[in-house]
Formats: C-alpha cells, structure tokens, sequence
C-alpha cells in the first residue's frame, strides 16, 4: 500500500517567507525553510532583540549591565544571557515595557499563582498582535479551508483575545470564526455549533470532553464537527481519542501562553510534534536544578524567547513548563523543529514521597480514559484510609469524578485500581479514593490542578 505523506505544515512557507526565501523551483509556489537560513535569521533577531531591550527597559538595561555591548552576536551567544522570571515579570512589570504606553494596543493580566498576590501583566503593541493573528492564520491552514466556520470556545471578543485574533486572522482566508467564549452550558453550546454550522472548534480539553460527553454534545451528529484545535491546557492521549471517536473528526493540538503572544507551536497534519512558530520565538529546554540547557529529545523546563516582540520582549524567560523539543524531522518534511506535547506547570507536580512526582497530566491519562467520566478533581489530603495507618499508608489522594450516569462499582474499583498503579503513586504510600458525583452543575470545568491539603510538607 502507498501511503501519501502528509502536507507540510503550512506554518513552513509561512516562515520561509518571513526569511525572504525564494520559491525553490518556478512551478513550486511556496517556498521552503532551510535550517541554516533560519539559524541566521534567528541569530540577528536575538541580536536586534537585545539591543532594543537594553536600550529601552530599565529591567534590561540592569539584567544585562555586565554584557559586552556587542553580544550576543548570534545563537551561539545565547547561554551567556542571563534567565527572566515569573517574579521578574510579576515584580518588574513597566521597567520591561520598551516603547512609549500610547503605542500599546493591549495589556493582558494574568492573575498570580504565587504567595505575593501581585499580578503578571504583559503588554503587547498592533505589530506584535498582528504576527500573531498572522501565524493563526497560516497554523490553522492543517484545520481549515475557505468557506469553513470555526467557533472559538476561548476568550472573546475583546480586542487582542484568542477569540478577536482568530477572527481577525481566519477572514483573511475566507474564514469565519465566532468566539463564544469557555465552554458555560453544554445545551447552549451544542445548540451554537449546529446553528452556526461549526466545521472546526477551538477550545481547553477538559471542557471540550465535558461537552462532547455531555447529552447535549453526544447529540451532535458525526460529521458536523471535523476538526478541533486544543489549546490552554495538557493533551491526554485518551482525551483526544475519545473526542476523535465522538464527533468523527481531526484533533490538533496548540501549545501557547500569554507570555509566547498566545501563538507557540502547533501541530500539522502528521499528527506527530508541534511545529514552532520559529521565525517569532526561540525554544530552549534546560534542566529544572541546574538550568543548563538540555539537548533535544530531554525533558525539561521550556525558556521561550520572543524573537521580533516589540511592545515588551522576553528574552530566555522561564516558563516553568516541562516540555521537551523532538529529535529528528517531522514526518511532513518540514525541518521547523517540534515540541512534544507539554506536560503542564511543574509547580502544580505534587511530591507524594516516592522517586517521581504525580502530575495532573497522569491522573488525565487514567482517569479520561473512562468514557463514564465527564471531569474529575484531585486533592492529596493527610487522611490515611480507613483501616490503614502510616506506613502502610501516609496520606490520600481524593478523587473526585463527576460521572455519566451512575458507574458500577466495578468500574469505580477498575479506576481505583489504574490510579493506583501511576508510578508516582504506586512508588509512595499513598492511598487512593475515589467519590463520585452525577453533578448538576452545567459550566465546564475551569483551570484544572491537584490541590495539596497535607499539613506537613
Ligand atoms: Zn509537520
């Protein structure tokens, strides 16, 4: 059987273009990226970057005070910069805004995590907004065509919001998009999709499984929906199984914060890594502990820097995401490097006292894969299990799931089981409960972590 390769993604011609590259042969309409090209391009991007920087922002000018002022001369430089933070961002705030207030065209806030209660903002200028809506434009080609209709189940319509962009972004291809905003009502959504007539849905995972799970969302014929975009959260594998084998369609999957400029790395049609928005952005893993760069193919912490960012540039910011680059190329022939699928915050991983950390992203992987459950929380709490005491068992993780319809009790006892075996779990001596609920509630779930009640630490 002769498989066709799938289409290279089409964020590749894209690219190519913003490097000024030629189309390779005449009757070959698009160009191609080539590594050294964008090496070079890359490389005078950081330079300019950091030089705009340092001239502008008071936080710039001090964080590089004791760098020569002709570095970095290019990629190779690169290490020799010093990290930005969370808490610089949080703490700094104006001092990394580089041009004039009036030519900001949106300040987003983001609300704090941490113990300071002060929160990130960032600030974004027209240009820097404009590359992003143009690399939606060109990343959601893998899901759409002209004359499709894509509802955006994320923040909308305000101007410079996910929802506003893709607009924005998808009318220039002949697309419509509507933002409707997180999933609030699985009735009303349902009925939004089949009136507006959605090809494509752009939304978090949980709350795009909390629907398709729902009546309502059951009730949307095969077919309707034939593709959906994941963004905002951890992909699970069954997460995206189950949405595929519901609605009959394609899932994609984005990677993007606030602090990328929404747009980071997004899949093509091979399905395998996300490609990155390589002529904005610059990925670097490095080790949590030591914060040395790690090669591809390791897991670490992502540092992302905004290459062509104007408004307030990060350069080498640590997002405190674990995520890893993919060795090798992409199946669709692209040489734009792939992210594997990020595995969340690593300050929500929760230490349960054995070798490795539980994280939301494994209790997903175990307890989506249940078609009965529509979404669950967790809570590690100090109780020990009736009849056991420490340490037998130190602690338990309380599952809260809110089911479809009522679960056996041998399916209940089945997920019981599957948590337990999750390395992280099966390596403490923790015990494992699990409460379900048939819930009446109608809104989608929000953002999603383990919640840590144990008093000791
Ligand atoms: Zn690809």
């Amino acid at each position: 059987m002769n498989v066709a390769a799938p289409p290279r993604t089409p964020l590749d011609g894209w690219t190519a273009r913003r490097l000024g590259l030629a189309c390779p042969a005449p009757d070959c309409p698009v160009p191609v990226v080539d590594r050294d090209a964008l090496a070079r391009w890359q490389s005078r991007q950081l330079a300019e970057v950091v030089a705009w920087a340092r001239e502008r922002s008071p936080f710039y000018r001090e964080l590089y005070a004791r760098l020569p002022s002709n570095e970095p001369r290019g990629l190779r430089d690169l290490r020799g910069l010093p990290f930005v933070t969370q808490d610089d961002v949080r703490r700094r705030g104006t001092d990394l805004v580089c041009v004039p207030l009036g030519d900001i065209a949106r300040v987003v806030t983001l609300p704090t995590s941490g113990s300071t209660g002060q929160p990130k903002r960032l600030w974004f200028t027209e240009g820097d907004l404009e590359l992003t809506a143009d690399h939606f434009r060109h990343g959601m080609r893998a899901l759409v065509e002209p004359g499709d209709r894509v509802l955006v189940l994320m923040p909308g319509p305000a101007p410079g919001s996910v929802g506003a962009l893709l607009r924005v972004a998808l009318a220039r291809d002949g697309v419509e998009a509507e933002a409707y905003g997180f999933v609030d009502d699985c009735g009303r959504v349902a009925r939004r999709i089949l009136e507006f007539g959605a090809d494509c849905l752009v939304g978090v995972p949980g709350q795009v499984l909390w629907l398709a799970r729902s009546r309502e969302g059951r009730e949307i014929p095969v077919g309707r929906v034939k593709s959906v975009l994941f963004s905002g959260d951890y992909v699970a594998e069954p997460v995206r199984a189950s949405i595929e084998r519901a609605w009959g369609c394609r899932v994609f999957e984005h990677y993007g914060s606030t602090e990328t400029g929404l747009g980071g790395a997004v899949q093509c049609r091979a399905f395998a890594g996300l490609h990155i928005r390589e002529a904005d952005l610059l990925f670097e893993v490095v080790d949590p502990d030591t914060h040395e760069p790690l090669p591809r193919g390791r897991w670490g912490e992502l540092v992302v820097t905004t290459l062509t960012r104007r408004g307030m540039p990060l350069i080498r910011y640590r997002t405190g995401d674990s995520g890893r680059l993919l060795r090798g190329r992409c199946a669709c022939g692209s040489v734009l490097r792939c992210l594997d699928r990020v595995r969340g915050r690593m300050a929500d991983e929760v230490d349960l006292g054995g070798a490795e950390r539980l994280t939301m992203a494994d209790l997903d992987g175990v307890v989506y894969a249940q078609e009965w459950v529509r979404t669950f929380s967790a809570e590690v709490t100090d109780a020990a299990p009736a009849g056991l005491s420490w340490p037998t068992a130190c602690g338990e993780l309380v599952l809260t799931v809110t089911a479809r319809g009522r679960p056996s009790r041998a399916r209940v006892e089945g997920l019981e089981a599957d948590v337990e075996a999750i390395p992280a779990v099966a390596a403490s001596h923790t015990g494992v409960r699990i409460e379900v609920t048939t819930g009446g509630e109608t809104a989608a779930p929000g953002k999603r972590r383990i919640r840590d009640t144990r008093s000791r630490g």
